[in-house]
């Protein structure tokens, strides 16, 4: 049942004096990630084992017969009905869709038809990426019956390589925060450690990742939020170059910086999910048809570490441990790696502070109570309607943002803000190209902190946008990032590193990912996983 945590709603509240309502987090219906076991009925002993295996091992299974799509999918279902109650990752499964999507693509093998990549693999998918008669939530009250009348572009591309969309995974709402705390739904947790958050705002798909709930998912990534869950949760996780996926059918957060980008246990499932997801599509103009680089040699790519020397930031030993490790391990393999310095990273985060919200508060009035699915009631008129949807609708996260968003495009503020910090983005972009001019890639930690206790950042929405620290410049230059795990820190939290590469060099982080993935041996694993190993 729904788990008995109590919220400080005080803290919530700060800041906003004005708004009262009920603050009780309305706990995710627990019948609806539940399927009924009767579907499922299969021998545990087989669940058991298909559930550890990588996304191209199970695809090979199928493709070869020695599983039927349903047995998999079955698996993972049957998985998800046992252990999401402990973490919360999924926000809606429908077992009836997925064993129909799981039996048709069973008849295309059967009747000899060719199969594309993701045949009979199970792909979970963050609730602000739009599915067909499936319930698209954003985690946001306002869009609790919201059943989309079409798939995003990137769920299209899962379905036509014949994997199988298996639910929706729970998320900050409207992908604003770094520890899916800010569901309206209730929290998802970090498998490692439930008392602890999975990072955000795509923390419900890292989670499902590394809880074995799925072997494949998509997050969303605008200023960190596929990396730092990745990272927390001890998965690998790719924000590819902006303009690389498309955006039809995500919902808007910040246009100029969203993307959506693959996460898995391991680097090659990673990049199977990202080759289906990427390329052009007419109906995103920003989206670009760019083949895929030919990756460098490994060995002779150059490395830059970021210089954190002069600058105020805070990084927790293992965060800074895991870079020095790496540095090490790319040292003794006859690598030269150079320390770049990058002084207007430190502005990076007022920037996207501004600028993300900005585009949130335009991206979000959309959300008048009149599309998207209404919540029932008479009102007296247009006005009141409108402004009681989006009072009782939006949580204080998304309310902070759009009053902050309003604000910096006001008559008198846009100037001073708007354009100063549209400004100084473009700097940071040209240091970006200086720096990209004498390294290949660029190594940082993911995350500056280990991932944290549920509520110790929840009333200080400066402290819980500052984990992006090292996640957010890239974001405002467009460039493709991936966060790879590196082991466990002494008290037994995932650590990792992040890679960053100029724009369209995504093969070139898989290049040098693999070898710290050879490296650093087997992804970790948490101990909430290994309660089904056979
Ligand atoms: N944590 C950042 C924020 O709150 C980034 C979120 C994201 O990438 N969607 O805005």
């Amino acid at each position: 049942g729904p788990l008995p945590l109590s919220w400080n709603q005080t803290n919530l509240c700060r800041g906003f004096p004005g708004r009262k309502r009920s603050l009780r987090r309305k706990w995710r219906d627990p019948t609806s990630g539940c399927p009924e076991p009767s579907l499922l009925a299969l021998g545990s002993e087989m669940s058991k084992l298909l559930i550890y295996d990588s996304a191209r091992a199970l695809h090979a299974a199928f493709l070869n017969g020695h599983h039927t799509a349903r047995e998999i999918a079955a698996c993972f279902l049957e998985r998800i009905q046992k252990r999401d109650h402990a973490l919360g990752a999924f926000l809606t499964v429908d077992e009836e869709q997925v064993l129909l999507q799981a039996d048709a693509v069973d008849r295309k093998r059967e009747a000899g038809e060719p199969v594309g990549a993701l045949g009979g693999v199970p792909v979970a998918v963050k609730d602000n990426i739009c599915t067909r008669n499936l319930k698209t939530t954003c985690a946001s009250r306002i869009l609790q019956r919201f059943v989309p009348a079409y798939d995003a572009h990137v769920v299209e591309q899962i379905r036509s390589a014949d994997g199988i969309i298996l639910g929706k995974t729970n998320l900050d709402e409207f992908a604003m925060g770094s520890s899916t705390e800010y569901s309206s739904f209730g929290p998802c947790r970090n498998p490692f450690d439930l008392k602890r958050v999975p990072g955000g705002s795509s923390g419900g798909s890292a989670a499902s990742v590394a809880a074995r709930l799925a072997p494949l998912a998509l997050g969303t990534d605008t200023g960190g939020s596929v990396r730092q869950p990745a990272a927390f949760c001890g998965i690998p996780g790719l924000k590819p170059t902006y303009g690389r996926v498309s955006r039809f059918g995500v919902a808007a957060f910040a246009s100029s910086l969203d993307q959506v980008g693959p996460m898995a246990s391991n680097l090659d499932d990673l990049k199977m999910l990202y080759e289906v997801i990427a390329g052009r599509d007419r109906r995103d103009s920003t989206s670009r048809d760019v083949a895929l680089a030919r990756p460098m040699d490994p060995g002779s790519l150059r490395v830059g570490v970021l210089s954190l020397e002069g600058t105020g930031v805070q990084v927790e030993k293992p965060s800074m441990q895991a870079v020095e490790e790496v540095v090490a391990l790319l040292e003794t393999d006859g690598r030269s790696v150079e320390r770049v310095e990058a002084p207007l990273w430190e502005h990076a985060l007022s920037i996207y502070a501004v600028l993300s919200a900005a585009e949130a508060s335009s991206n979000l009035a959309r959300y008048d109570g009149l599309r998207y699915s209404s919540p029932p009631g008479e009102r007296e008129g247009l006005k009141e309607h409108l402004l009681a949807t989006r009072e009782e609708g939006f949580g204080d996260e998304v309310a902070r943002r759009i009053l902050l968003g309003t604000f910096v495009l006001s008559h008198g503020y846009k100037e001073r803000y708007y354009q100063r910090a549209l400004d100084a983005r473009r700097l940071l972009q040209e240091e970006f190209d200086r720096l990209f001019s004498h390294v290949d890639v660029l190594l940082t930690p993911t995350s500056p902190v280990a991932p944290f206790l549920l509520k110790e950042r929840l009333d200080n929405p400066w402290e819980m946008l500052s984990g992006d620290y090292f996640t957010v410049p890239p974001s405002l230059a467009g460039l493709p990032a991936l966060s790879i795990p590196v082991g466990l820190d002494s008290a037994g939290l995932p650590r990792a590193v992040q890679m960053v590469a100029p724009h369209w060099r995504e093969e070139d982080l898989f290049a040098l990912g693999r070898t710290l993935e050879e490296a650093v041996g087997t992804r970790p694993e948490p101990d909430f996983e290994r309660e089904d190993r056979p």
